[in-house]
């Protein structure tokens, strides 16, 4: 079909299940219908364009976006209007992209169920009752929901895997330093990346590829030759060497969930894999790591929102410092508040050794783990995450809960690898099991082809 079929259609489907879903923040029609409709034009031309071209896809809400509102899920953003856009969002326009509009998320990226979004909670489509998962819950939901082809999320910590997992999609976490940052509203700047998310691996590699690469506005992107992904996917997994870490199927993960993934490791091995037992030691230890490291960071990147520059301002206060505390107080919501004071402790002089500077040794020999497990294998297979959707309020009122959601996701981002999640199987309530597969750096290749074998 054209262009502006795609993307009629599928306003038409975001009128049908948004009131059920509420996966958008911002919806921009009007957009999307002028993309599609130069789309098909050139097409008309006979021009040569971009395999994405008139493809329809939506974006995190805290990925900038030119003249269209970004609100990150909070308050403090809820009437910001970037002047620029992100990078990866210019990729897309020059792809010819229509984009749909805006997705809920946790507020600033932190959370694993978008209930911290300041606005909404969105459902998971394959149970209304249930959380889509976070922070790029909006994301999992609308592709989960048919609201659109494709989307991006970001992943500071397993936030674009973990809601994949729960909606039964395809999320990738690219490797640190592949995807521009620029534009990207930072929580956790040296763990944080943009990824793509679709319901095939294909879409997701084809996402991908469009989106990648060196951008001399973010000093941390990689500059290096990257190899074709789409269409070059189906090598299947005979002779490949998959590692299983036995800490990622502790007393912590649910029995189902571990089910799940060992049938599919017993069917990789049935086309040819070769399934290597590999040690991640210190993985107990990551989950403490990655809240000190990023919340850490966080505290720092938000400084910035301070009634003065941008965002939100208090109309209260008679002095300067009144001024910052009432709009930091009234802007920002209760988890973004407790990772500031958790942040601004762990840097605190008096406690920097204890945990920070822990932390960042903890870092280390993670990454160090890691290196020696891929001297035996190509890639490594662990559950996403240790459950499935759960219901809406069940871990509010204990943080520690919602964290213990990311504990097999984290250690990815704290070491700057790539991983995959693919659905694998479906709990007794019809709920969705992703299996995720971690790679060396930059081996989104070999990743995606063993998430094919698994599709
Ligand atoms: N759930 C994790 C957190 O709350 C991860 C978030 C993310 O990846 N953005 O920090």
């Amino acid at each position: 079909c054209s262009a502006s079929e795609a993307v009629e259609s599928l306003i038409e489907r975001i009128d049908a299940v948004e009131g059920k879903v509420h996966a958008y923040l911002t919806k921009t029609p009007e957009l999307a219908r002028e993309t599609a409709k130069k789309v098909d034009e050139r097409l008309a031309a006979g021009e040569e364009l971009s395999p994405l071209a008139g493809i329809p896809i939506a974006i995190k809400d805290n990925i900038c976006t030119k003249g269209v509102r970004t609100t990150c899920a909070s308050k403090m953003l809820e009437n910001f209007v970037p002047p620029y856009s992100a990078t990866v969002v210019h990729k897309l326009e020059h792809a010819g992209t229509p984009v749909l509009g805006k997705l809920n998320l946790d507020e600033f990226a932190m959370g694993s169920s978008c209930e911290n979004s300041h606005f909404q909670n969105t459902a998971n489509p394959h149970d209304l009752g249930r959380v889509p998962g976070g922070s790029s819950g909006g994301s999992a939901a609308a592709l989960a929901a048919g609201e659109c082809t494709l989307a991006l999320g970001s992943d500071t910590g397993g936030s674009i895997r973990q809601p994949a997992s729960y909606c039964g999609v395809v999320g990738l976490k690219p490797t640190y330093g592949s995807v521009s940052r620029y534009g990207l509203v930072a929580f956790a700047s040296s763990l944080d990346q943009i990824g793509p998310m679709g319901r095939s691996v294909e879409d997701v590699a084809l996402l991908y590829e469009a989106i990648r690469g060196m951008d001399e506005r973010d000093l941390t992107s990689a500059q290096r030759e990257y190899e074709p992904l789409h269409g070059q996917l189906d090598g299947g997994v005979r002779g490949m060497r998959l590692g299983v870490p036995e800490e990622y199927f502790g007393p912590g993960v649910e029995d189902e969930v571990k089910e799940a993934v060992r049938a599919q490791i017993g069917e990789l091995e049935r086309s040819g894999a070769v399934i290597v037992p590999v040690s991640l030691p210190s993985t107990g230890y990551a989950l403490s790591a990655y809240y000190i490291i990023s919340s850490a960071e966080a505290s720092s990147n938000l400084a910035r929102y301070d009634g003065v520059k941008y965002g939100y301002r208090s109309e209260n206060g008679s002095s300067l410092e009144e001024l910052y505390l009432n709009t930091r107080s009234e802007g920002f919501g209760d988890e973004v508040k407790r990772r500031i004071m958790l942040g601004t402790f762990v840097l605190s002089s008096g406690y920097f050794d204890a945990y920070y500077k822990r932390a960042k040794i903890l870092q280390g020999r993670i990454g160090q783990e890691f290196a020696s497990a891929f001297d035996a294998c190509d890639a490594i297979l662990t559950p996403t995450a240790p459950d499935t959707a759960f219901r809406f309020g069940e871990h509010t009122a204990d943080p520690l809960k919602m964290y213990a959601s990311d504990i097999c996701t984290v250690t990815v981002n704290i070491a700057g690898l790539p991983a995959v999640s693919v659905p694998c199987g479906k709990d007794k309530n019809g709920l969705p099991i992703g299996m995720q597969i971690i790679g060396r750096k930059f081996s989104e290749k070999t990743i995606l082809t063993v998430a094919k074998a698994v599709e």
